[in-house]
């Protein structure tokens, strides 16, 4: 879990379309959030950002196949010979009237559905069973998940019951012209040599035949253009950010090579 509470320093963000007034006005409504999408795509710099515009701290959370319930709640702890309670994430930011952000919420374990349904309705209500607790989420405290349909699998959905409770909305790679910005501004690269990376992205996003499982992210042109802005050959900075991290496949990756030796 991370913690950040850097309340004044707000962290970039490029808007793609209406998702600041969407998680504004979710906010001010007390309504959860969940935010759809493929990896790198800037879910997370969107929350940390509207995080740091409402004045709230935020506490990320990145979900995984054996998180628990009691991995956001809490547990009893033995500390120098005594048992004590020790708040998680989830309920220390609705004790402070926090943004807890649910990162890939979908791996976590089922058990943690049974706690957000209480949270995540009108109730508003954190039930912590080990202590007998039931907190009233304060105006301020927003839940917010994200999860990437993308890799979904039949084992691995999420129920209606627990979607449904969630305003949601979906997030993809920005437009060519708003993914330059992005990238040159993340990086340092000059717009000009950064034009060609957004270009090469467009090509690979729209190849249905190398069957990658997901398109190069903003996230990889960032290391990109920040290895080639440091003065790295465009085509070693391209195998390492691009082709290696894409796939395993020496097929693919001859033909991602081909790829960028086309635009280049
Ligand atoms: P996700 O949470 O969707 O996996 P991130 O939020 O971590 O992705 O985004 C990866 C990186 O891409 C961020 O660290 C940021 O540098 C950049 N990024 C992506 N989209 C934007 C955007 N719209 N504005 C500013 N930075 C962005």
């Amino acid at each position: 879990m991370t913690v950040q509470n850097h309340v004044f320093d707000v962290p970039y963000y490029q808007p793609i379309a209406d998702e600041c007034a969407l998680f504004e006005t979710a906010f001010n409504k007390g309504l959860p959030l969940l935010l759809k999408g493929p990896t790198g795509c800037g879910k997370t710099r969107f929350v940390e950002h509207m995080a740091a515009k409402l004045g709230r701290p935020i506490y990320t959370v990145a979900c995984h196949d054996d998180l628990s319930a009691a991995d956001l709640i809490g547990r009893y702890l033995l500390k120098g010979g005594v048992t004590e309670w020790v708040d998680g994430p989830l309920t220390r930011a609705v004790r402070e009237g926090a943004i807890c952000y649910l990162d890939e919420v979908i791996e976590a374990r089922k058990d943690v559905a049974v706690v957000l349904h209480p949270l995540t309705d009108n109730r508003r209500r954190l039930i912590i069973e080990r202590t007998g607790e039931e907190l009233q989420a304060p105006p301020n405290f927003m839940l917010v998940a994200s999860y990437n349909p993308g890799y979904q699998n039949v084992l691995k959905q999420m129920k209606p019951s627990t979607r449904q409770r969630f305003l949601s909305t979906t997030f993809d790679f920005p437009d060519a012209e708003t993914e330059i910005q992005v990238v040159a501004k993340e990086s340092g690269l000059d717009v000009e040599r950064t034009k060609n990376l957004v270009r090469l992205a467009g090509h690979i996003r729209g190849l249905s035949s190398l069957d990658l499982e997901e398109g190069v992210s903003t996230r990889l042109l960032i290391y990109a253009a920040s290895l080639i802005a440091g003065g790295m050959p465009v085509d070693k900075a391209l195998q390492y950010s691009v082709v290696e991290p894409l796939s395993d496949e020496p097929d693919v990756q001859v033909a991602l090579r081909d790829l960028i030796a086309v635009v280049y």
